[in-house]
């Protein structure tokens, strides 16, 4: 049968039995299973293989939710971006990104890339196609962002992955903001989706985990190098990850609803300059976000008038949201990205980008929407 996301979420990959009748899957918290060799096809179980149940049972429904054909859990989101990439490029391979990436991306890029011989060059997401300026002969592969952090930009992913095909490019996309519920990226033909479950597909900021969902051949060649480097998962906190994962329709159809009352009633208050969110049809990604998504996901950015003073000010007096880094849980989230993801950029590399002082980042959560914006609308109207 042909089941829907919400089905998939809670029955996807679940064993079948339940585990001595388990309705849940249990903690398997044992670092090695009994084995004496006595099948040459069973694999040694152990946790650094990434093959307890704990993470049989959420790899498969993964790889359900995003149409792939495998998926892969891991340490972090850092952990599963540097497993993907590490395992398709080699030294003198050449690896192509959008401009704005996320910081820890970039950092990863910059401190471990570099010297290891796998160069690596941006292109500007404000041009339209600007790959074909950046490609090189040996680009072997090109990152991208399903939704650019902070400015909310989406690109125009068909025409990047038919430019990528025509040069048997492997594409891979970050698509940790958008969430399965809104994009599933495989359905596009990139190749490679990977996830910080850090945020939405966890949501409940309580535990670090990444994923990977790709076809059989990438993920098995990403499983040996998860394998190699170590960056598995916790059985704990696979646990945690399953149980959160389990919930993502629900919160995520509420995170989009509300950023999207928000950011239409930012968008018409005095004292904000600008409000970047792919819903709005003022914004400059809007057309190619409403062909390609199901939802404009729960981040918003905008800036005031009053500039980085204004700020400042603003993060003072708003009471619902935490301040604080990350993102996708279900409390509400404020944060300058000059002072948090992009503070290792310089402040010329951050004005390049369209990064201001005064840019305030918003993660909805699941608080009332109506209470979110009286909030912000009281903190707003003491400046
Ligand atoms: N990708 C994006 C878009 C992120 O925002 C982050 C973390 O903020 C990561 C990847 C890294 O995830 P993690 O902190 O789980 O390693």
């Amino acid at each position: 049968m042909n089941t829907q996301l919400e089905t998939n979420l809670i029955h996807a990959g679940e064993p079948k039995p339940g585990i001595m009748g388990a309705v849940n899957v249990p903690i398997f918290q044992s670092a090695m299973y009994e084995f004496s060799g006595e099948s040459k096809d069973e694999f040694v179980r152990y946790i650094r293989y990434n093959n307890t149940p704990n993470h049989k049972a959420i790899e498969a429904k993964l790889a359900v939710l995003e149409n792939g054909e495998d998926a892969l859990v891991a340490a972090s989101g850092m952990a599963a971006i540097s497993t993907a990439l590490l395992s398709v490029l080699s030294k003198g391979d050449h690896l192509l990104v959008q401009d704005r990436l996320y910081g820890g991306t970039l950092s990863l890029l910059n401190m471990q890339f570099e010297r290891m011989g796998i160069q690596f060059g941006a292109f500007d997401s404000q041009l339209n196609d600007d790959w074909e300026n950046n490609v090189q002969p040996n680009t072997r592969a090109i990152l991208v962002e399903s939704i650019g952090n902070p400015l909310m930009d989406v690109l125009d992913l068909k025409r990047l992955v038919a430019f990528a095909k025509s040069k048997q490019i492997i594409t891979l996309i970050d698509n940790t903001f958008a969430s399965p519920i809104n994009f599933r990226p495989l359905e596009i033909g990139i190749d490679v989706s990977l996830h910080s479950c850090t945020k939405y597909i966890n949501g409940h900021s309580d535990i670090v985990a990444g994923a990977i969902i790709s076809n059989m051949e990438l993920i098995s060649a990403m499983r040996q190098t998860l394998i190699n480097f170590g960056g598995t998962l916790d059985p704990h906190a696979c646990y945690l990850l399953h149980r959160g994962m389990k919930t993502l329709a629900v919160r995520m159809r509420h995170q989009n609803e509300s950023a999207g009352k928000l950011a239409a009633f930012l968008s018409t208050h005095p004292a904000v300059r600008i409000v970047n969110y792919p819903g709005l049809p003022s914004h400059p990604s809007f057309n190619v976000a409403s062909k390609l998504f199901d939802g404009y996901s729960g981040m918003l950015s905008f800036e005031l008038h009053g500039g980085e003073t204004a700020a400042k000010a603003f993060m003072q007096h708003v009471n619902i949201p935490i301040i604080a880094p990350s993102l996708g849980g279900v409390e509400s989230l404020v944060t300058r990205p000059a002072l948090t993801s992009h503070s290792r950029l310089s402040a010329e590399a951050r004005e390049r980008l369209g990064i201001t002082a005064g840019l305030v980042r918003v993660s909805v959560g699941l608080e009332n929407s109506d209470d979110l914006i009286h909030d912000f609308e009281n903190a707003l109207g003491k400046m």
